[in-house]
């Protein structure tokens, strides 16, 4: 837990920060004379430190924490372990605390490749969906379509399969490929795709009231590297939900069945993992940042938070 890391920069030392409010310690340390303390006190916000986590912040080192991992490679391989503990906020927070460094580069890195992995996977499935719902009636068999389209037509299958819902190729009555915009196969995730659109709205509002509302701001005295971490984690959760969605209404399509009940568990699933948003954000303020007193805090966020996701995921519906 306490392994050192050897890339560090050393005008670090220089400006000593508050973990949790960023609030410069170099006076109280200038103030030193004859002896050094193991433990502070943050002026600003009131937080207890360890004296050697402010002076090296890479001290507190997960092993098991992707945003923490040396490469990219030993992000990635760290993922299931990090996915594990983030459905569980409070032992989450409990661990990834204001005290461990915030790598923003990293995690925002990890996250990206991640979620471009997850969206390729789920891509396969999409596109066998859309030729069993759409180019099937259109060319016959996969073999005929193969003999007049080749390699170009396979392209096209899996072209529209990765920009599914975005922008689809076509074939001209000349033989060239055209590029549209939009869903043209509806392949049934249509309004799906508000879902993550809906949980970044209530991250977003959680970070409207942690970092700019001026009452609620004066409550967290957060600096904005957690707030902005807790953004991107809940980024990949919004993420990877939606390319789960993706994944398995690609395998529902591809076997030509479409039973209500996977709209029944969708929607389920849906409503739970905004219970979970709620969740992540209520213990990262009152666990991870160790925000004192919480409680208001977290109510008002949690309201403002759902409202923001509601009225972003209804709006549309009603207006387009
Ligand atoms: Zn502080």
């Amino acid at each position: 837990m306490f392994k050192k890391s050897t890339k560090r920069s050393p005008n670090r030392l220089n400006s000593p920060q508050c973990p949790r409010c960023g609030y410069d310690q170099s006076g109280i340390i200038e103030s030193w004379t004859d002896r050094c303390p193991l433990e502070g006190r943050c002026a600003e916000c009131g937080l207890d430190f360890a004296w050697a986590i402010v002076m090296d912040p890479s001290r507190e080192e997960l092993h098991w924490y992707s945003e923490h991992g040396s490469s990219l490679k030993a992000s990635l391989l760290r993922t299931p372990k990090t996915i594990m503990m983030m459905l569980l906020p409070h032992r989450f927070w409990r661990e990834v605390s204001v005290m461990t460094e915030v790598r923003l580069k990293a995690l925002g890195c990890w996250i990206f490749v991640l979620l471009l992995l997850m969206h390729l996977v789920a891509s396969i499935p999409v596109s066998i969906g859309a030729w069993m719902i759409g180019d099937r009636w259109l060319n016959g068999s996969f073999t005929q379509y193969l003999e007049i389209h080749g390699v170009m037509g396979v392209s096209r299958i899996l072209f529209n399969g990765v920009f599914s819902e975005v922008a689809y190729l076509e074939f001209q009555n000349g033989g060239g490929l055209k590029l549209y915009l939009g869903d043209y196969y509806a392949t049934g995730l249509s309004g799906a795709y508000l879902i993550p659109f809906g949980y970044g709205a209530m991250a977003f509002v959680w970070f409207i009231v942690l970092m700019v509302v001026p009452t609620t701001r004066r409550m967290a005295k957060l600096r904005a590297a957690h707030v902005v971490r807790a953004g991107l984690l809940s980024l990949l959760a919004s993420g990877m939900i939606y390319e789960i969605s993706r994944f398995a209404v690609g395998v529902v399509t591809s076997l030509d069945a479409y039973p209500l009940w996977t709209d029944l568990v969708g929607g389920l699933v849906f409503l739970l993992f905004a219970v979970w948003m709620l969740l992540f954000w209520g213990a990262a303020v009152r666990i991870g940042w160790r925000i004192r007193p919480s409680w208001l805090l977290i109510v008002l966020g949690s309201i403002a938070s759902a409202l923001g996701g509601i009225v972003m995921v209804l709006m549309p519906m009603h207006f387009i």
